[in-house]
């Protein structure tokens, strides 16, 4: 096969950065600068483009109509790159659309992002990142234990293109994370160090700062971005752009999406990595589609209140079940141990404790799974961020397949449950979990 393509077929590879047309801003009124919450109502949307239309429309179309033959010359010249800039307009819905240009803008704007990309699920926006930032030869350093599908898709996936990874633990020191970005060095050229924070299911932070620190002193001359993946704690309760990363992956399905009704994903940060990002999104076609934006539009409106709401819950909830009878312990981000290092973490770059958590029940299978099939107003599901509350025990769901040894070190254990608190009353949930536990 020969390599070269057609003016026609380059453009849809490339496909560089399309925008529409300049969108209304106002950040701020009297001199005051209007907080996300306020700024989700309207940002970044003009009723008057759509016959008055408070909320935006659904763009439902797969294409959009250039006002002449030099206006879509001019945007396919930004799309190929011939013309500095990009592209300034709508194209092609594989592109983007009004709806994911809308979310995108408004995004951003809860970690003071310059720029944000839309996904169809959280998997397909870090596939994406990743395809877009590594290639054959490479090193990714990541921080473990990750979301099970993206340990799956670096080791497995990209694995059989030549690219390798060396991981650290979470609640690593920065010397340790230094020794191992030294043997990365030696391995290969590290293009790019991925983080997740807290991890999944041992809550252990990652210090961003230290990563961050180390990346500059040890790879000063490439500089490989640092991308986490922050939807446990994400956008509310940990801004990691503030403390050094350039990238902040999301799962939009979790608190932000909010209401266990969709799939989608999303990226934040620098516009110098998010510009190859929407490249390959623009090549491969992993936007999300413009209902999907529509909706997590309607839910950006009441993330605060959501997110706010479910963390007071969870308080509540994890002081509740500390004390009981029948619980081992609570991991929970609210309980570290003053004076310890991940308290440390905590207090440089977190602002809430989250309202997903880990229960240690007093023994084993048959303990966790009466407690769960018990619960009368928690659900029986994987996922967390919704509005209700969910529970599951990882280590017979989720991390079943994960190998005993690794389950152990990871605190996978039988008595372990998994919950999410929503934005229920407290005291219901608590009378709900008290009754649960009384028939373990
Ligand atoms: C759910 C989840 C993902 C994957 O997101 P999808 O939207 O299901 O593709 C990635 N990372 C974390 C931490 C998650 O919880």
């Amino acid at each position: 096969m020969s390599g070269s393509s057609t003016p026609e077929t380059e453009a849809e590879i490339t496909g560089a950065t399309t925008r529409r047309r300049p969108r209304p801003e106002i950040l701020e009124v009297g001199g005051r600068r209007l907080s996300p919450s306020t700024l989700m109502m309207g940002h970044a949307y003009d009723p008057a483009l759509s016959e008055g239309s408070l909320k935006p429309p659904i763009f439902l179309t797969s294409t959009f109509v250039f006002e002449n033959a030099a206006a879509g010359k001019r945007h396919f010249e930004g799309v190929t790159g011939k013309r500095p800039g990009g592209v300034d307009g709508l194209v092609y819905s594989r592109f983007n659309g009004p709806n994911q240009e809308i979310l995108e803008d408004r995004l951003g704007i809860w970690e003071d992002a310059e720029d944000a990309l839309v996904f169809s699920s959280g998997m397909s926006a870090i596939a994406t990142l990743m395809l877009a930032l590594v290639k054959p030869g490479d090193v990714i350093v990541h921080s473990a234990p990750l979301y099970a599908a993206t340990e799956t898709l670096i080791g497995r996936i990209l694995g059989r293109f030549g690219v390798t990874f060396l991981d650290f633990p979470a609640g690593a020191t920065e010397d340790e994370i230094a020794a191992v970005i030294e043997r990365a060095k030696a391995q290969g050229n590290v293009s790019l160090i991925y983080l997740e924070s807290p991890a999944n299911p041992t809550n252990a932070l990652v210090d961003i700062e230290a990563v961050s620190r180390v990346r500059d002193r040890l790879l000063g001359d490439t500089v490989p971005p640092i991308a986490i993946d922050n939807t446990f704690l994400g956008p509310l309760w940990q801004q990691p752009l503030r403390h050094g990363a350039d990238l902040v992956v999301y799962s939009l399905t979790k608190y932000a999406g909010g209401h266990s009704d969709l799939v989608a994903g999303g990226i934040s940060g620098a516009k110098k990595w998010i510009d190859p990002v929407r490249m390959m999104r623009n090549t491969i076609g992993t936007i999300c589609d413009p209902n999907t934006a529509w909706m997590l539009l309607r839910s950006l409106e009441t993330l605060e209140l959501r997110m706010s709401r479910a963390g007071e819950n969870a308080a509540k909830v994890c002081a509740f079940l500390r004390d009981h009878s029948k619980v081992e312990s609570v991991g929970y981000l609210g309980f570290l141990g003053e004076g310890s290092r991940q308290a440390d973490i905590y207090q440089r770059h977190c602002s809430g404790a989250g309202s997903t958590f880990s229960l240690y029940l007093k023994g084993g299978e048959r303990e966790s799974f009466a407690f769960l099939d018990n619960l009368k107003i928690a659900k029986l599901a994987v996922s967390l961020g919704g509005t209700e509350t969910l529970a599951s025990c990882p280590a017979a769901m989720t991390h079943l397949s994960v190998p005993d040894q690794r389950k152990q070190d990871l605190g996978i254990t039988d008595n372990l449950v998994r919950i999410s608190i929503g934005v229920e009353n407290a005291d219901d949930l608590i009378a709900d979990f008290d009754q649960a536990l009384g028939a373990v």
